[in-house]
């Protein structure tokens, strides 16, 4: 059986934190703020997964209340959901998501993220899709107050139905 999701995140912009998108460090005046690393991307991606195999949201699995997930890569909380999915019966088809941002230009380092992500969730790379959009100055992305991500995860059930 195929199963779709799909995750929705956004976190705002800051001054004095890392701006870390897909598990890449990019350098850039202002960085995501949040309790783990505010990878906002991955936290979209993490939604879609888990909607996905049933599994509920980020939220449920890693409370921004837990001190045990401040600091934390999000790629480890990708990894985590991956196990989730897997325990549940389902391997990953393939996913695909747009990052939401003004700035920085994020196609240079795309292909980073891409393989950042197959490894954590252990699929083949063209399996994993990427894409970024500014909103052409309009709205909080477009005033560089936040960047916001969308996902979207197929998943396949190991049992023959
Ligand atoms: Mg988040």
């Amino acid at each position: 059986m195929l199963r779709i999701g799909n995750g929705y995140d956004v976190h705002r912009l800051v001054a004095g934190r890392k701006l870390i998108l897909g598990g890449v460090e990019i350098d850039h005046p202002t960085g995501l703020d949040g309790n783990s690393d505010a990878d906002v991307l991955l936290h979209a991606l993490c939604d879609a997964l888990l909607g996905a195999c049933g599994a509920g949201d980020i939220g449920r699995h890693f409370p921004d209340t837990d001190s045990q997930w401040t600091g934390v890569s999000s790629l480890l909380l990708l990894e985590k959901v991956a196990s989730i999915c897997k325990e549940r019966g389902y391997s990953v088809v393939n996913t695909d998501s747009v990052v939401v941002a003004q700035r920085p230009k994020l196609a240079p380092h795309l292909d980073r993220m891409k393989a950042n992500i197959a490894g954590a969730l252990g699929v083949d790379l063209d399996r994993i899709n990427l894409k970024a959009t500014t909103t052409e100055t309009l709205g909080f992305a477009g005033r560089e107050e936040g960047i916001a991500a969308y996902a979207v995860a197929l998943v396949e059930s190991r049992d023959k139905e």
